[in-house]
């Protein structure tokens, strides 16, 4: 592509977090960018505003229930209307020279696989695919020469400093983790935590799932199992440091001595940007760092006793094949539990544990298994939840 043709865009979860915040950097620019397809789940008000703003050529509802809302919404607009997983695969499946895989949880798994099988730019958001599926997304995305860019704050940050023709001189990638709102909270105030204290993120504003998952520190667990893929790392060669101001995003260390970071304000649209732009670079709104003004960065190790989903994401990446799988599984159950008020925060733990000693751990063979062992996962976690229901 030259810088006078527009970019093809798809966003797959428009509607979300990282999904508007695409949209938002889009908007600034907005005749570089042609919107083939936007996606949400249920929320059509949302996708209607976004649809009437950027006249993308397709709009999909995931809730089939919805179809009707956002055909009548949309009518005479020349927009094609869907609903289904089958159409979201579909849309992600369009011809597009950049997607954006935004959908949260497992559900992002068929889309986001069918547009790696694009070989087009695959903006990466969605970490639960590479935790579920990390070999078969892999093999994708090498056999069809796409592009896999990675959006979260961590690994963008990690792309902008890893020299793959250095990989040898790599000693380890550090994960840099904010801590999230309980860092300082002892178990026995965790006891009681809300969903609305946990979707407060003292630093990032995100998803009402990734916040809980950053609360229990499960999201950091799932990207050091996203960071062994993406940059084919063993799990002993990647650290986790806490960080609670959240300016450097992570980092590399190599074997000379040499530590490089990526810095920047706490906003995603700095990483998103990063990906919109590649292999250039672009303006972003967010605030640029004032370093008079940063008065110290601190540093800290995990404590695995008040937050053990660390131990768990590691002991499933050592075990391999559909251990990650059954994580992820037994914690986007736990997590929907958790903030339906079925179940109190620590009991998160609780299910995921339980849970992954249950077994279901193979090798993973292909998708039709992966959904298999999911579904079998998925069904004993509710199980799990059942007698911890309040
Ligand atoms: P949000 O919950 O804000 O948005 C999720 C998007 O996915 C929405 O468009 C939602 O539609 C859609 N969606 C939800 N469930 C389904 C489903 N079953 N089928 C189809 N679409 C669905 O999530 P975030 O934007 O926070 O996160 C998206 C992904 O990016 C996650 O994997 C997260 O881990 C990752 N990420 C997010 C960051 C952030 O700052 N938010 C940072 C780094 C990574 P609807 O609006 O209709 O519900």
């Amino acid at each position: 592509m030259n810088n006078t043709e527009k970019r093809r865009v798809t966003i797959l979860g428009s509607t979300g977090s990282v999904g508007t915040q695409t949209l938002d950097l889009i908007a600034r620019d907005a005749q570089r960018y042609d919107i083939v397809a936007l996606t949400a789940n249920r929320n059509v008000k949302e996708l209607v505003r976004q649809a009437l703003a950027v006249k993308p050529h397709l709009a999909v509802i995931a809730d089939e229930t919805k179809y009707k809302d956002l055909k009548d919404a949309l009518a005479g607009e020349n927009i094609e209307i869907a609903a289904g997983k089958g159409a979201l695969v579909e849309a992600a499946q369009r011809p597009s020279d950049w997607v954006m895989a935004a959908i949260v949880g497992s559900a992002g798994l068929p889309p986001t696989l069918a547009a790696a099988r694009t070989g087009s730019i695959l903006a990466f958001a969605n970490k639960e695919t590479l935790v579920c599926a990390g070999p078969l997304m892999m093999d994708l995305v090498a056999k069809e020469g796409c592009k896999l860019l990675p959006v979260d704050s961590e690994h963008n940050a990690i792309y902008q400093v890893f020299d793959e023709t250095q990989r040898d001189s790599v000693d380890r990638l550090i994960l840099t983790a904010s801590g999230g709102p309980f860092r300082t909270w002892t178990r026995a105030a965790m006891k009681d935590i809300t969903p609305a204290q946990a979707c407060h993120h003292p630093v990032w504003a995100m998803g009402a799932k990734i916040s809980v998952d950053s609360a229990t520190m499960m999201n950091k667990a799932l990207e050091v199992i996203e960071a062994a893929w993406l940059f084919n790392m063993p799990e002993k060669q990647i650290e986790v440091v806490v960080h609670p101001q959240s300016v450097i995003h992570s980092m590399v260390a190599y074997k000379d001595g040499s530590t490089l970071a990526q810095l920047g304000t706490p906003d995603m649209r700095i990483p998103i940007g990063y990906c919109l732009a590649w292999p250039q670079r672009m303006k972003t709104p967010a605030a640029r760092l004032d370093f008079t003004q940063i008065n110290q960065l601190t540093f800290e190790a995990p404590d695995p006793e008040r937050f053990p989903a660390l131990r768990l994401g590691r002991e499933a990446l050592r075990l391999g094949g559909t251990a990650p799988l059954v994580l992820n599984a037994a914690n986007e159950i736990a997590v929907q539990a958790f903030l339906d008020g079925q179940i109190g925060f620590l009991d998160i733990e609780k299910i995921i544990e339980t849970t992954l000693q249950q077994g279901f751990i193979t090798s993973l063979e292909s998708l039709d298994q992966l959904f298999e062992v999911d579904e079998k996962a998925r069904a004993f976690a509710r199980s799990v939840r059942q007698s911890l229901l309040r």
